[in-house]
């Protein structure tokens, strides 16, 4: 009998429509899921599983929270796309500027690979230089001059750059070890007047989680602000959901509560929590930097569905709801679930080091430091991983399948959740050592 899997590498290349989906990294075949709510989601043989993939990112709130389903609904019937500016569409812009204040315009876009590549445009089109400086193991997107030493689908897949991406495109991005200050002034030093952008995630979460060594993103802002260069920082991922105001927010509030003047992104990306499980990303920034964008300025920019209103109203919908009580909620469940696995896994014997970076954690098997560089990172046991996931999986927790993620938690995790992920871990840990 053919499986699932089977059919659907029949025609979709690899059995998926996103390779990050796929179970290469772990092993076996997936099976489809059917729906979700609140914090599980249902395979389409009735099964349920805590979910700590939260569609990787957006699903803040759990999934169909009920306020958001009925702003889609109500938004559905009233048109599902127009061509045409929209009051909501602003609003969201407007939300996202109100808790993000260096996003000083914005542009909505559907996915946070577009935003990316415009911010790149962008940075190019404002400085007239060629070279973008990125950090190996950093994801931000599929576009070519991005997908060179890109983490996430790619670290799991072990390939270091895709095929079809030119040799000149490569040549004209940089790729430096995360987190190391030398590099990064040397490569400044060397090439300054020629670098158009340098772009990081706020805090990397697409090789693991990683927090930033401090002061490492002021002084990527510091050299680009010196040498004329565009500062690119990708919320694609943190945005929203490490912290209220992103990843940003939590080194800015730490900066005021010691008397430092924030840093500040000159251009910054938003997707995922801003869609609220709907096509929308963003590009905000610099006035400006953000007016050289079509139809103001000579960079061009545009998009058919680009600000959709059913997507927008996902995405409004759940701003609106995320209070700091919310965040607050959030904190505490990734504080119960990375402490509670790491205690587990000590008690137990197992070799594993935690990364962090605001609500968002991940789980290196086999380090016994959280990482920084991506070197370090493809050092842990992806092979314990493996075992993990599939321990999980058959007691109902579904990890994202792959060793180089965050587990994703949101506002519905609650204890029931918290015990049930606690004792499977325990369960799997403790067959690990026996
Ligand atoms: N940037 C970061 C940091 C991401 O994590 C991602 C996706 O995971 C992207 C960009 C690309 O976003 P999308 O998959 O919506 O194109």
């Amino acid at each position: 009998m053919t499986t699932f899997a089977q059919r659907a590498a029949a025609i979709l290349p690899g059995g998926v429509n996103s390779p990050v989906r796929a179970w290469n990294g772990v092993g076996g075949e997936p099976v489809p899921i059917a729906s979700a709510r609140g914090a599980w989601v249902t395979d389409a043989n009735g099964r349920e599983y805590v979910d700590m993939v939260g569609s990787w990112g957006p699903a803040i709130l759990g999934h169909a929270h009920p306020t958001v389903v009925q702003a889609v609904q109500e938004a559905a019937a009233r048109g599902l796309s127009f061509g045409a500016t929209t009051v909501r569409e602003v609003e969201l812009a407007e939300e996202i500027r109100a808790r993000y204040a260096p996003a000083e315009r914005v542009r909505l876009v559907s996915t946070g690979t577009e935003a990316t590549m415009t911010a790149i445009r962008l940075a190019r089109g404002a400085t007239g230089r060629d070279v973008i400086v990125k950090f190996a193991g950093l994801y931000h997107g599929h576009s070519d001059s991005l997908l060179v030493a890109a983490g996430s689908g790619l670290a799991t897949a072990g390939v270091p750059d895709s095929a079809g991406v030119t040799r000149g495109t490569a040549a004209d991005t940089i790729v430096l070890p995360y987190g190391d200050e030398n590099a990064l002034t040397d490569a400044f030093a060397e090439h300054g007047p020629r670098i158009a952008a340098v772009i990081t995630e706020a805090a990397p979460a697409n090789m693991g989680t990683v927090t930033p060594p401090l002061g490492f993103n002021r002084l990527i802002a510091t050299l680009c602000r010196n040498e004329g260069a565009v500062f690119v920082v990708d919320e694609v991922l943190t945005g929203f959901r490490a912290g209220p105001a992103g990843y940003w927010g939590i080194e800015r509030d730490a900066d005021l509560a010691t008397g430092v003047d924030p840093w500040q992104p000159d251009l910054v990306t938003f997707g995922k929590v801003i869609g609220g499980g709907m096509p929308v990303a963003a590009l905000g920034g610099r006035a400006d930097l953000m007016e050289q964008l079509a139809p103001l300025g000579p960079v061009y920019q545009a998009g058919t569905l680009s600000g959709n209103p059913v997507a927008v109203a996902a995405g409004l919908a759940t701003m609106r709801l995320l209070t700091d009580d919310v965040y607050a909620g959030l904190s505490r469940t990734a504080d119960a679930l990375a402490t509670g696995v790491s205690d587990i896994l000590t008690e137990a014997g197992v070799r594993h080091a935690v990364g962090r970076a605001g609500t968002l954690f991940s789980v290196f098997l086999g380090l016994a430091q959280a990482p920084v560089t991506f070197e370090q990172a493809a050092a842990q046991d992806t092979a314990a991983f493996g075992r993990l996931f599939h321990a999980l999986h058959e007691s109902g927790v579904h990890l994202p399948p792959s060793a180089f993620e965050t587990w994703f938690v949101s506002h519905q995790h609650g204890h029931v959740e918290i015990e049930h992920v606690l004792d499977a871990v325990r369960a799997w840990a403790n067959s690990e050592t026996a």
